[in-house]
């Protein structure tokens, strides 16, 4: 009970004294973040396909939970390394990835998952890693009076982190916000990529909304104008809470489909990309470690 209600506390608050003072009243010696000294690397997966096969690959794994995400806390290589399940879509990512970093105080944050191409010139397991990461859902639209319908080919990207000011009135935020992958996690992924053998990895822009595009009118204009390679529901939700607490991030997101080339959904995706991104954390705790 005494427990539950520190727990509770902690989930809360975040208070990081007593989520330490919870940690050894457990007596859990072989918790990962506890007494390691080192600062965790965080795994986000959205869908279980997307998160337990990397989760299965760490040891020591003890499974903690704040409201609907799971963090699977273990180690890889000795090194403290948590796999979280953060549910699908912008608001479960962010939400998650502030939990995570109030909870656990990452030193880097990897997103990864499933996305649908934007690029013809990229078919179902290829992986792009995410150079930039952005926001497709924050748009902004013409002005219209009653009856004078609704043209989505005029909206406009509109930048919410401009300004602390209105969005709508401010012309400097009609631009999109880019978040830029951290250039030690790309260095380490791109000094695996010929590990991966069941497509390309390159490096592009992933592309964020709760929106499933199938037009591929719609998808064009999005590559054109964000110069988008994929897109996926959840990158830049947690791409900008990692920048709001300054903690390196990166997205790395395999094809699972593209509608602008033929390319079938195949759920298969999201494990071989939890194969290559574990290669990748091999390396960034081989070079940070
Ligand atoms: N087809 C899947 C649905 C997945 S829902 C199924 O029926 O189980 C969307 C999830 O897949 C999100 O986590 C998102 O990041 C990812 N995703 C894969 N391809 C996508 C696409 N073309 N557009 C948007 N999200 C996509």
């Amino acid at each position: 009970m005494k427990r539950n209600i520190l727990t509770k506390m902690v989930i809360v608050g975040g208070v990081t004294v007593l989520s330490s003072a919870l940690l050894a009243g457990c007596g859990s010696k072989d918790n990962a973040v506890q007494g390691s000294g080192k600062s965790p690397i965080i795994v986000e997966g959205p869908m279980p396909i997307e998160a337990e096969k990397f989760a299965g690959k760490l040891k020591n794994v003890k499974e903690e939970k704040s409201g609907s995400f799971v963090f699977y806390v273990g180690t890889l290589n000795d090194y403290p390394v948590i796999v979280a399940k953060t549910g699908k879509g912008m608001e479960n990512t962010a939400a998650a990835t502030a939990v995570a970093i109030e909870k656990y105080h990452p030193a880097a944050i990897i997103n990864q998952g499933t996305s649908g191409g934007h690029d013809p010139s990229l078919n179902v397991f290829d992986i792009v890693l995410g150079q930039r990461t952005t926001n497709l859902g924050s748009l902004k639209t013409e002005t219209k009076l009653a009856n004078e319908g609704m043209d989505p080919t005029l909206w406009k990207p509109m930048d919410l982190m401009a300004s602390e000011g209105s969005a709508g009135e401010d012309p400097n935020a009609e631009k999109p916000r880019f978040y830029d992958g951290d250039k030690d996690l790309l260095e380490a992924a791109l000094a695996v990529k010929d590990t991966y053998t069941k497509g390309k990895v390159v490096e592009g822009t992933i592309g964020s909304a709760d929106v499933w595009n199938n037009e591929v009118d719609r998808i064009n204009w999005f590559h054109t104008k964000y110069g988008t390679s994929v897109e996926e529901m959840e990158g830049a939700s947690a791409a900008q809470i990692a920048k709001a607490y300054g903690v390196p991030f990166l997205g790395i997101r395999i094809l699972s489909n593209n509608k602008t080339n033929g390319g079938k959904y195949d759920p298969s995706t999201a494990e071989a990309n939890q194969e290559y991104v574990y290669e990748v954390l091999k390396k960034y705790i081989e070079n940070h470690g």
